[in-house]
């Protein structure tokens, strides 16, 4: 197990596409971090600088006490499994989890009892004479982690290992995964561009776009206090609500100004002496945080005039289409509250206040951190 460095690492490929700025990132011994982020911002770029497979055109990395920019892939001592497996097609299951073991020159006896543990805990077992292409897509996938976890190498590096899969066998293996992480306790950097994946897996997540570190935190953290309006709107399925509009001190209460409607926030909602950046700024409310009608009162909310779009039943759940006069709201709700929701015409709904967000001023951060 080791500690891994990224500081101020930085990539700019031929054509000055600068691919990754300034990446300064720590992650413990034993640490399983998900870097995740849209496609194109860097996070493939980054794995393959810290396997090596990739030089860094600026910064430094490192793993324990020693910096690697200059040490050669093999002699890293990392272990990857990437999206499309890469088994080896004329190798059996056996073979191909062994190969790793075998190239270090592990004694046969240990290789066979090391690829027999993992094949058993991945339910492998019999399928080991098997070659790759008699294998379904889960299997092969399970083969491909198997291959990488049969020895215990400083740092495990998973780019994308479960997005060939269908939505059944990626749940499956998103559950075999997380209990594999609890029992090995390697340091693990894990990249996604699914944001469901992140926030089930990591114990920190690191949100990246275009290239650059948006926030690091728990996934807790990130979800309930983005650092700004991208991670706002990256992480959370339906994504965060946002409205735009002017926000002004006005005697007791700040208003915010949206379409033609006013809605006051009292000034405890805000820190001390605060001061709205000039401009548009964004009110964002997640779906899940929506008052509807005949629902139990929950406190202080806001009050928006809305009228009902349609309405999308997703079986433990239906998620309502609203349109108001800013633009268009998704709240999520159960069954049973939609009764006193009418089908025509306008209707007010409520936002919890300690859930509303505001964003703006350079890089849409969240005013309300
Ligand atoms: P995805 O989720 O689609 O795999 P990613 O976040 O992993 O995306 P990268 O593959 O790291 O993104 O690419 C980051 C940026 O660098 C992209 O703009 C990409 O086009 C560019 N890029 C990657 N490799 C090269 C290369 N060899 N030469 C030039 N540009 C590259």
């Amino acid at each position: 197990m080791a500690k891994v460095e990224f500081r101020k690492v930085g990539k700019t490929f031929p054509g000055e596409v600068r691919a990754v700025d300034n990446f300064d990132l720590s992650i413990d011994d034993g640490e399983f971090i998900v870097l995740v982020g849209p496609s194109g911002c860097g996070k493939t770029t980054i794995m393959r600088m810290l396997a090596g497979l990739e030089t860094l055109t600026d910064g430094e990395i490192q793993i324990d006490d020693r910096v690697v920019n200059d040490v050669a892939s093999g002699d890293r001592d990392v272990s990857m499994v990437f999206q499309d497996y890469a088994l080896f097609p004329h190798l059996n299951v056996f073979e191909n989890m062994a190969f790793g073991l075998r190239a270090r020159n592990f004694p046969k006896d240990e290789t066979a009892r090391l690829v027999r543990g993992v094949a058993d805990r991945l339910g492998l077992s019999d399928l080991l004479e098997r070659k790759p292409a008699a294998l379904s897509g889960g299997q092969r996938q399970r083969v491909a982690l198997g291959r990488a976890i049969a020895r215990k190498p400083k740092v495990y590096l998973m780019d994308e290992p479960l997005s060939n899969l269908d939505a059944q066998l990626r749940l499956a293996m998103r559950k075999e995964l997380a209990a594999l992480r609890k029992e090995l306790g390697v340091t693990t950097l894990y990249v996604t561009h699914d944001q469901a994946e992140a926030l089930t897996l990591g114990d920190r997540i690191c949100v990246l776009n275009a290239g650059r570190i948006q926030q690091i935190g728990s996934p807790q953290e990130t979800y309930d206090q983005p650092a700004n309006r991208f991670v706002a709107g990256f992480l959370g399925n339906p994504p965060m609500n946002f409205i735009e509009g002017k926000l002004q001190g006005e005697g007791e209460v700040y208003v915010f100004s949206t379409g033609n409607q006013q809605l006051s926030f009292p000034r405890g909602h805000f820190p001390e002496n605060f001061e709205p950046p000039s401009g548009t700024l964004a009110l964002g409310a997640r779906p899940d945080h929506f008052v509807l009608p005949g629902t139990p009162e929950v406190g202080e909310t806001l009050s928006l005039e809305v009228e009902l779009e349609h309405r999308e039943w997703q079986g433990d759940h239906i998620l309502l289409h609203l349109k108001g006069n800013f633009g268009p709201l998704v709240a999520k709700t159960n069954a049973a509250d939609i009764q006193a929701v009418p089908e025509a015409g306008a209707f007010p709904v409520e936002i919890a206040l300690p859930h509303c967000h505001f964003f703006g001023g350079p890089n849409d951060r969240n005013l309300l951190p």
